[in-house]
């Protein structure tokens, strides 16, 4: 229960505190014991992260068989779709947000959250360290190890500078509820410098240039927002303003949105066209000053561009937190972005660890070469070839197994891999579909290169939560009743059905209460019924009714008063 977490008195080899069970009582003044295996106490979950992942999991974990164990620095989980909103006082940032310990409370099973963030992971010794980032002093205490059964690493990304000189000391970042204060306090101090009488018309223009770095959906959103403020609310206040604001989208591909369907390209584009907004495609950023920006147009020759700007947002994908890129050295995964993990999460080469979420991938390499193995398996005659039936046979199994592949095909809008196979002209014969086993190995290995990973997404980091938080709630049942679905057994399998993602769509807010929205099914909605099916699909989504009704009750404040401009 509640007791079996205690800090120990003596200190372990590390000279850190160690987090182990209170029975477990320290050898000979060395206290890293492994608890729940020694004593045959309930098995200890440590959870790394209250994000979408960490906290998905932590929700649909109903077994009480667990003493879990969470760490992370911030103890809330943050609604992030909702952020770009709170860069500009649409919703406020309390609103957003859950603390963890309301989410924990009410479940039947046994959770303990530590304020700290995991700066070693040590697989060998089944061990994660951690740092107390509160900053009240703790005698130089604040560091600790705690012992894992189990470990769950759900702890997301960070912002991605592609160590572009300048970007990190100027840009502002748009991944943390702070980030998003900053934001909103920095774009009114702004218009109040603007505002200063001592300040020349030229001064006052780059003061109120806002250049936003990522024509992703958040710095696409962003830079929407931004434009709904100034154009709704803040030009009323800040009436000289009106001519001298400027909000500039550099991209540094050919296209805004460029994952979305063309259509909602195309429409964004000319949408930011009509507002105003200047979008700058193939402008690649080299260098960020405190003063400038210098882009390397691919349109004009390559050459290189300077422009003064007032605020800049850095919105170009994510990277990988320091933590995960020790932790994938020491388990022979260098050079990755995200720890590999197979398809039940649990990290390549380690059992009792998994990963989900944006900290982790799915290595599609490894489910090529299983697939692979599938085949030649089903050949018992060992010709090289698979009858129809055969076939059609090993074709279910793959796509029940492996889902990628079968998000792949949708994609695709192929109906089955004997498509793939023709346009990777290997030898089918069409009447009998007699497959070349040798020649599908070379087409399966040109689709593993065209196949993509998962989207780094809240909702494949929220169902993956859940899908595991489900494995580890029959865990105990299936370690007794191990007769599972035979393709399921095995070596090297899991006992479980392997993790597939659901795609629901996604939206993309293009301001003015429009909405482009890509729904399963390769349906677009673009437009003011999209705004309001984006409200109502993330209304429902939020984490708790409090959130829920703090959310509605900002729209409804904007709607009737306007977004606040204090700057507070
Ligand atoms: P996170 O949610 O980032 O959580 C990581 C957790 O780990 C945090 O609690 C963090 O404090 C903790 N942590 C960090 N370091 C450590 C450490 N060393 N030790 C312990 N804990 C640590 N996705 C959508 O599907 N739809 C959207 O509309 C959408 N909009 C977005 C808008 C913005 C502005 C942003 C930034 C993201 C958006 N996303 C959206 C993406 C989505 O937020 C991420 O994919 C999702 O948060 C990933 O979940 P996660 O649990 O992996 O990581």
């Amino acid at each position: 229960g509640g007791g079996l977490v205690a800090y120990s008195d003596a200190k372990p080899d590390s000279g850190m505190n160690a987090i182990t069970s209170t029975e477990a009582k320290p050898h000979n003044g060395t206290n890293v014991i492994p608890s729940s295996e020694a004593d045959g106490k309930k098995k200890r979950v440590v959870v790394l992260g209250t994000g979408w992942a960490g906290t998905s999991f932590l929700k649909n974990l109903k077994n009480s068989s667990y003493d879990v164990q969470v760490i992370s620095p911030r103890n809330y989980f943050a609604f992030t779709p909702l952020l770009p909103s709170v860069t500009c006082g649409t919703v406020e940032p309390r609103s957003i947000v859950e603390p963890i310990r309301n989410i924990v409370r009410k479940k039947s099973v046994d959770v303990h959250y530590w304020e700290a963030e995991c700066f070693k992971i040590d697989a060998d010794n089944k061990k994660v360290y951690c740092r107390s980032n509160l900053t009240t002093d703790l005698n130089g205490e604040e560091e600790f190890s705690v012992d894992y059964d189990y470990l769950v690493i759900a702890i997301g990304a960070r912002a991605n500078t592609f160590n572009i000189p300048g970007v990190a000391e100027n840009c502002h970042f748009l991944k943390e509820i702070e980030d998003a204060q900053r934001i909103r306090r920095t774009v009114i101090d702004c218009f109040e410098r603007a505002s200063l009488p001592s300040i020349t018309d030229e001064e006052r223009k780059k003061i109120l240039h806002f250049v936003v770095i990522g024509g992703g959906p958040t710095g696409v959103e962003f830079a929407a927002e931004l434009h709904d403020y100034v154009n709704e609310d803040l030009v009323k206040l800040y009436p000289k303003a009106k001519d001298l604001v400027k909000i500039t989208l550099l991209e540094a591909t050919d296209h805004i949105l460029n994952m979305f369907d063309k259509r909602i390209t195309a429409f964004a584009e000319e949408k930011f066209q009509r507002d105003g907004i200047d979008v700058k495609t193939g402008a690649m950023v080299v260098k960020v000053s405190d003063k400038e920006i210098s882009t390397k147009e691919v349109k004009n020759g390559g050459n290189i561009y300077s422009m003064p700007y007032g605020m800049a947002v850095w919105s170009t994908g994510i990277g990988t937190r320091p933590v995960i890129m020790n932790f994938m050295k020491q388990i022979g995964q260098p050079n990755r972005r995200a720890l590999a993990t197979d398809e039940w999460l649990r990290v390549e080469g380690s059992d009792s660890i998994y990963a989900l979420g944006d900290c982790a991938t799915i290595n599609q390499r490894k489910v090529m070469e299983d697939i692979c193995a599938i085949f030649r398996k089903a050949d018992k005659d060992n010709s090289g070839t698979l009858t129809a039936n055969e076939f059609q046979e090993v074709l279910d199994d793959i796509c029940e197994r492996y889902p990628q592949v079968g998000l792949y095909l949708k994609q695709k809008q192929k109906n089955s891999l004997v498509d793939l196979l023709k346009d990777s002209k290997a030898d089918v014969v069409k009447e009998s579909v007699e497959v070349n086993l040798e020649e599908f190995t070379v087409a399966l290995s040109q689709v593993d290169s065209q196949m993509k990973n998962l989207p780094a997404t809240a909702q494949v980091a929220a169902q993956q939560g859940s899908y595991l938080a489900d494995c580890f709630n029959r865990m105990e049942k299936c370690e007794k009743n191990p007769e599972g679905p035979l393709r399921f057994r095995g070596e090297g399998r899991h006992r479980f059905r392997p993790f597939r993602y659901k795609h629901f769509g996604q939206f993309a807010p293009l301001g003015g209460e429009q909405t482009a929205a890509q729904l399963p099914g390769d349906l677009v909605s673009i437009g003011y019924s999209s705004q309001w099916l984006w409200y109502s699909v993330y209304a429902s989504k939020l984490v708790s009714w409090r959130t829920r009704a703090l959310v509605i009750s900002d729209w409804g404040r904007r709607f009737i008063f306007g977004r606040d401009s204090s700057g507070i």
